[in-house]
């Protein structure tokens, strides 16, 4: 397993795996618990949007989660604004609280108001999307094998720039990341050559980015913790 890169609530890495293995730890993402506004009581909504899309709104703004939350934690959030604008997310108060500051929820007028008692409960993506954690995908990763006569105008073809000139040489580098676009191959399949040859490896290049409320690394491990979990379970009920 290697970190090929890590930033902004998203981290990629090679894994060697299985996929069908890596693709069900992908849709367990979507059973992770997390926590989002599941009720909206509006006492006051002098903005243009109706109450419906105000609370759809609220829904989806993803929350933090700090260790005390479980799966049956339950917090309330408040919203009192009256004033000239856009109501951002951070206007949302309570013990926790949106994991972004500049979500707009809606805009008033001087003079309006906006009244909300927000509940939020632990749920799971597979039921509603304002549950989910973020998301997983992967691909696979290959071997670039490039012969001593490959013709050197390919480096210019390469949508990653990752085809460069060493001492006069095709080479390649950032392997990982090589989207098998196969237009290397093609290039050289058009000046009569086989010069590029794309092997796929055993590892596959996953990554994972996160909404906020838990991270990218944490996505990974407790998707991995509840599938196993359910497998338990599983293998608990056939040997009945
Ligand atoms: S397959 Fe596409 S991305 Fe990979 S080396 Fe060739 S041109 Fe570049």
């Amino acid at each position: 397993m290697k970190t090929i890169n890590k930033k902004n609530n998203q981290i990629t890495f090679t894994l060697e795996a299985d996929e069908s293995l890596a693709n069900a730890i992908r849709r367990y993402v979507d059973q992770i618990p997390i926590l989002a506004v599941d009720e909206v009581e509006i006492s006051k909504n002098d903005s243009p949007l109706y109450d419906e899309t105000v609370a759809h709104r609220i829904g989806m703004i993803p929350l933090k989660m700090d260790k005390t939350i479980d799966e049956k934690s339950v917090e309330q959030l408040t919203l009192v604004a009256k004033k000239d604008g856009v109501i951002y997310s951070e206007e949302l108060k309570g013990r926790v609280s949106p994991v972004y500051d500049k979500i707009p929820i809606t805009v008033l007028k001087k003079g309006q108001e906006l009244e909300i008692l927000a509940t939020a409960k632990v749920g799971k993506g597979s039921t509603h999307s304002k549950f989910s954690p973020g998301l997983m995908f992967y691909r696979n990763s290959v071997k670039v094998k490039i012969d001593k006569d490959c013709p050197k105008e390919v480096v210019n073809v390469c949508p990653q720039k990752i085809l460069v000139l060493d001492n006069g040489k095709v080479a390649v580098i950032d392997e990982e990341k090589c989207d098998m676009c196969e237009a290397c191959v093609d290039f050289c399949k058009k000046v009569g050559k086989d010069s590029i040859e794309l092997i796929p490896s055993k590892e596959l290049i996953i990554t994972v980015e996160s909404f906020g409320q838990i991270s990218e690394d944490e996505i990974f491990k407790r998707a991995i913790a509840v599938l196993k979990d359910d497998l338990k379970e599983f293998a608990k009920k056939i040997s009945k």
